[in-house]
């Protein structure tokens, strides 16, 4: 949409076309990129298509004292990836819309791109328009992405059956544990000569896990195509959110085993240094972008067998409940319910 002009760092056309020039590349079925009133394309094959998309506000969602443009398009993009992932879907096109302060250089808005594109790459997707307006209050990115399966192949939040188990890829709490490690106060702490008694390497791979997560694309594809799972959600908010929301689609409860969700070295040895609970941190941390799904108890062998040929991470950390259930942890053999810590918006 064209804007009202006033004096701005920033010229929308010459923004657009510079954008386009250095991101906007070819793709199988896309007829008609930026440049034209709306995107075209053509389907390959009959599918299913899945769209999915995302609001950020500057001061809400990022901040640039505290991430790099980089770090906050390549964030963006993968939260957005991940949805696609846990519906099991391929990702292919995608469409950024931005509301840019009068202020912002536009150097700021090609190094945001970059880490968007950067978080695209794997998957190939490619940039096929978006819209551009001024900001009085400050930098929105709106995402917006979409993905293909085959008909009736994906996996949804509703499919879960009492006794099916319940999975996690990968690990729990490293991006939290990470997001605290580049707080001030820890900051302080690293530079103290690391008065926080946690090797470097381990400091680098939990930052890492929060900087540059990685969405679970070709295992929620694998679920998905083979049949494996009956339901699916991602973790962006935290396991205890996470899984009330995939129990509460299915109309189910839930029964997580504690002392079996997977928890890296790393994110331990964290715990133990900063006096924080592991096990805390791996239910309420948000943005680990692993995947929860759940499997009828006949899939296991199946499931691990695979996983470990494809060299896929999976631990199967509970079982689905009755609704009456309700959802609950276990530990040493205790169960209590579990209560939601993970974020939520506008508390
Ligand atoms: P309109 O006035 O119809 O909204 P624009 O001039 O805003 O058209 O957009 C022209 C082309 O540039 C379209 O293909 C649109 O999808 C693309 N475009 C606009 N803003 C962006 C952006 N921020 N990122 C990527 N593509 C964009
Ligand atoms: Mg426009």
């Amino acid at each position: 949409m064209a804007t009202r002009k006033a004096k701005s760092v920033i010229q929308e056309f010459p923004l657009i076309r510079g954008l386009a020039h250095r991101f906007a590349r070819r793709a199988p079925g896309l007829i008609q990129g930026i440049g034209d009133d709306a995107a075209v394309v053509e389907p390959t094959s009959r599918s299913w298509w899945h769209i999915t998309t995302d609001l950020l506000a500057e001061g809400i969602h990022f901040n640039f004292k505290s991430a790099t443009p980089e770090s906050i398009g390549y964030r963006a993009a993968m939260a957005n990836l991940s949805d696609l992932a846990a519906m099991g879907a391929t990702p292919r096109y995608l469409l950024i819309s931005l509301a840019i302060p009068r202020t912002l250089a536009s150097s700021h808005i090609f190094k945001l791109y970059s880490g968007l594109m950067n978080a695209c790459r794997r998957d190939r997707v490619a940039l096929i328009g978006g819209d551009t307006s001024a900001s009085e209050a400050g930098l929105f990115l709106n995402i917006t992405l979409i993905g293909t399966t085959p008909t009736r192949r994906a996996l949804f939040r509703h499919g879960a059956q009492v006794n099916d188990l319940i999975y996690v890829t990968g690990t729990l709490g490293d991006s939290l544990a990470g997001l605290r490690l580049l707080m001030p106060l820890h900051k302080a702490h690293r530079s103290r000569k690391n008065r926080l008694a946690l090797s470097a390497s381990h400091q680098r791979f939990l930052i890492d896990r929060h900087l540059h997560p990685t969405a679970r694309v070709s295992e929620g594809q694998w679920l998905n195509l083979k049949r494996l799972a009956t339901s699916a959600i991602d973790l962006s908010d935290g396991l205890s959110g996470d899984l009330r929301h995939l129990c509460d689609a299915s109309q189910v409860g839930a029964e997580v085993e504690l002392e079996k969700l997977p928890i890296s070295a790393a994110c331990r040895a964290y715990g133990k240094a900063a006096g924080r609970s592991p096990v805390q941190l791996a239910l309420s941390g948000g943005e680990d972008y692993e995947l929860l799904f759940t499997a009828a108890p006949g899939s296991r062998s199946t499931i691990e067998q695979q996983a470990r040929a494809r060299g896929y991470r999976v631990t199967c950390i509970g079982t689905i409940r009755s609704k009456r259930f309700g959802i609950r942890m276990s530990s040493d053999g205790k169960r209590q319910l579990l209560p939601v810590t993970s974020y939520e918006h506008f508390h």
